[in-house]
């Protein structure tokens, strides 16, 4: 399908536990246009997300299914579960909104195959590792066994930088957004107006 309006795609990565999915609900709360792309996951839903809202929570053999049917843009395996987009929903939802990924570095790959897709990568990392086993810890939703393994897949992920078009540090919440905000703002303005010219 062909994605030829004015409408953004936002790809928001980030190695576990940096503040990602705070700031794609902050942006989705000041800009109502922004609709956040609910994936489908075969992982455990935590106490305190909802299914359709956080994620569509499949099981590993429908999520499988939906693999060989060919109906997602994108998926991955990371921690042991898989996560994936949907192509419908894209599709559909791009027409009338502009979309937020929460999403890895995998599937920012398989979706800047897609040369249809309008797309600004942003890719947000902690100021330290210590403030980053702090927020994991801190999140207070992963055994012990999960926050190590979430630690220890920064290294992995933090090589990935360079797949994106902007790399942000998360170390105030606020100066972060308001970052993320001007990139939205200046891509935004570029596409309704494409003989502005960034300073
Ligand atoms: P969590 O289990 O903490 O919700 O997410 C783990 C990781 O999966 C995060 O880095 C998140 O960005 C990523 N993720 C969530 N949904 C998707 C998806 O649909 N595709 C891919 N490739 N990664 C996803």
């Amino acid at each position: 399908m062909l994605h030829d309006g004015e409408n953004i795609m936002v790809i928001l990565s980030s190695p576990s536990g940096v503040g990602k999915t705070t700031i794609t609900k902050k942006i989705q709360q000041k800009y109502p246009n922004f609709k956040i792309s609910v994936s489908h996951t075969t992982r455990i839903p935590r106490s305190n997300e909802v299914d359709g809202v956080d994620y569509h929570f499949v099981s590993k053999e429908n999520f499988k299914k939906l693999i060989d049917q060919n109906q997602f843009y994108e998926y991955a395996k990371i921690f042991e579960n898989y996560y994936g987009t949907l192509r419908k929903t894209v599709d559909e939802d791009i027409i009338s909104n502009d979309l937020i990924f929460d999403i890895d570095w995998q599937g920012t790959k398989q979706l800047s195959k897609f040369n249809n897709l309008k797309l600004i990568k942003i890719y947000l990392i902690p100021d330290s590792k210590e403030e980053l086993k702090k927020r994991l810890i801190k999140r207070d939703q992963n055994t012990k066994e999960e926050v190590d393994k979430r630690y220890k897949s920064f290294n992995e992920d933090v090589k990935h930088w360079n797949d994106y078009d902007y790399i942000i540090i998360n170390k105030n919440l606020d100066i972060c957004f308001k970052q993320i905000e001007n990139i939205i703002l200046l891509h935004k303005n570029k596409i309704i107006n494409p003989s502005h010219k960034s300073q």
